[in-house]
């Protein structure tokens, strides 16, 4: 069996706590590894290493940093068929699916190249006689990650590339149902440069995450993932006195307007809906079409294109949609979902229930679903699926639509589809959700923009990479400099009076 090893101090380091957890292919259902799950100690380890290699990493350039990132960019294009392969062959998506995975990473560790011109501080020349005033970001030491399955490999990089050009250690500590990228990706950014101990991955379940949230070295904690874990790290890792930022669920709505392009938002809500089987924290699991005709001639469109959908192993050939879920339990929370749909008093309108892929029978895949008549109460509106399961909810009008929006609680992203300027604006600027599509599904602002949820979706304060991550990863202190010819032309009485 193989064994996925962690990547502490440059090195592949097998675990030592004697602990693992499986690793699935989920097209097969077959375990295909085993990933260890680090102690307290093996955490701790980590960051001792962390400790020692951050000073000199703080003190190197930032043109140099840059430079390691720059090399980095190079050896992620080198190797990207190599890290889809894998990243496919642990989660379970498409090989498009896959590739796009890593190069939606690899735009932030384009943006994080221009580090030194991002780290730029301030300065007032003259704040008073002889006095000058100048700010400048630090970085903070060493700095964690805990990351999700869904993108193993570009949130990692979201989180450690900034940190990293920032000038800081970091620590991920990545999914265990796909560990293996997270650790290639590591060792790739030594092979561009990076001093070994700067950049560690540490495999592991809770144990791990509290020995990052309790540990005192660590400075700051980064976390994507669902809402109810994405709130316990948030509690405990400011109440240790950290900087935290997490990521959790998602519910998100589209709108579609009487007067949209009814084939453009179908196939919108196709990809979006059911785009890497609906494990995506930007799909669209709820639509929202105006008036019962919008619905009616929505749907019409909707079933046909779903019922099309090939659904099959990322193996089989660029033209699947999607593939099977991630794991066993993932699988059966979906259905379970929706029989919950079906019992609520939901119609089943595509029922993928049924869905059998000859050959992988004992894969986690999942046919495609289609709901309608879909009600606030119902478990299918108010619960993240995570799986090919599309709600529709009937809106009696633009406000009622909005208000759906708006009252429930998680607020990552939203779409509109409309015609009309007046209702797309008054619909971005209303609306309590943090990135909005205009006519778009999956609004995922680009690396130079930053991304972030609001609501029960994101809890701190800076969103995830662009100017963002530069300020999450760094500290601003600020220096007021008095010179004596300053003190001589009666600076003492000026500076008193500045206060
Ligand atoms: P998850 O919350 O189960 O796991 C995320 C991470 O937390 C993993 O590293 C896991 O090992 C760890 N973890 C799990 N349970 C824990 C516990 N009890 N205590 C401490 N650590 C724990 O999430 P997932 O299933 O891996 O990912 C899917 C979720 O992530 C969905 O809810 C999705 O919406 C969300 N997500 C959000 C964003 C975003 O930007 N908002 C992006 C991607 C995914």
């Amino acid at each position: 069996m193989k064994e996925v090893t962690h990547f502490i101090g440059g090195e592949r380091v097998k675990g030592t706590s004697g602990r693992f957890s499986d690793v699935f292919n989920p097209a097969t259902g077959e375990v295909q590894a085993r990933c260890p799950l680090a102690s307290t100690e093996e955490f701790a380890r980590a960051v001792e290493i962390a400790q020692e290699a951050q000073p000199a990493w703080a003190a190197t350039n930032p043109q140099r940093r840059a430079r390691v990132m720059m090399e980095y960019v190079r050896l992620l294009n080198r190797d990207m068929d190599k890290l889809a392969e894998v990243l496919s062959s642990e989660h379970g998506k498409t090989f498009p699916d896959a590739k796009g995975d890593v190069q939606r990473g690899l735009e932030v560790v384009e943006y994080c190249i221009g580090a030194p011109q991002l780290l730029k501080g301030e300065y007032t020349d003259g704040a008073g006689p002889g006095i000058d005033m100048y700010s400048m970001r630090q970085a903070l030491g060493v700095c964690g990650g805990i990351t999700p399955f869904n993108f193993p490999a570009m949130i990692p990089l979201w989180m450690f590339a900034p940190a990293i050009a920032c000038g800081n250690a970091f620590i991920l500590k990545p999914s265990e149902r796909d560990p293996s990228v997270p650790v290639m990706l590591a060792e790739l950014m030594e092979e561009a440069g990076l001093p070994k101990g700067i950049l560690q991955v540490v495999h592991g379940d809770k144990e791990a995450v509290d020995a990052m949230l309790d540990n005192p070295v660590i400075q700051s904690v980064g976390f994507v993932g669902s809402t109810p874990v994405a709130e316990y790290i948030y509690g405990r890792g400011c109440s240790n006195g950290k900087r935290v930022q997490c990521f959790g669920g998602a519910k998100n709505h589209m709108i579609i307007m009487p007067d949209a392009d009814m084939d453009q938002a179908a196939d919108a809500l196709v990809g979006a809906g059911y785009g890497a089987a609906g494990e995506r924290c930007m799909a669209i699991s709820v639509a929202v079409p105006v008036g019962d005709e919008t619905a009616d001639r929505l749907i019409e469109k909707l079933v046909p294109r779903i019922e099309k959908l090939k659904v099959g192993p990322w193996t089989a050939g660029d033209d699947v949609d999607y593939g099977p879920l991630v794991t066993a339990e993932a699988k059966k929370r979906v259905l379970g979902l929706v029989e919950s749909g079906v019992k609520q008093g939901a119609e089943l309108v595509v029922d993928g229930r049924g869905f059998a892929l000859q050959g992988y029978e004992d894969g986690f895949f999942v046919g495609a679903h289609l709901f309608d008549k879909v009600t606030p109460d119902m478990d299918i509106y108010k619960q993240e699926i995570f799986g090919p399961v599309l709600s529709t909810v009937r809106a009696g009008s633009y406000e009622e639509a909005l208000g759906l929006t708006m009252d429930h609680e998680m607020g990552n992203g939203t779409a509109i589809f409309t015609r009309d300027g007046d209702t797309a604006r008054d619909f971005a600027s209303r609306v309590n959700v943090g990135m909005i599509g205009i006519n778009v599904p999956i609004p995922v602002p680009l690396a130079y923009h930053t991304f972030g949820g609001w609501k029960k979706s994101m809890f701190g304060d800076l969103n995830q990479h662009g100017p963002d991550a530069f300020k999450f990863y760094t500290r601003t202190k600020t220096v007021t400099s008095r010179w004596p010819s300053g003190l001589k032309e009666g600076g003492e009485f000026h500076f008193k009076a500045m206060d």
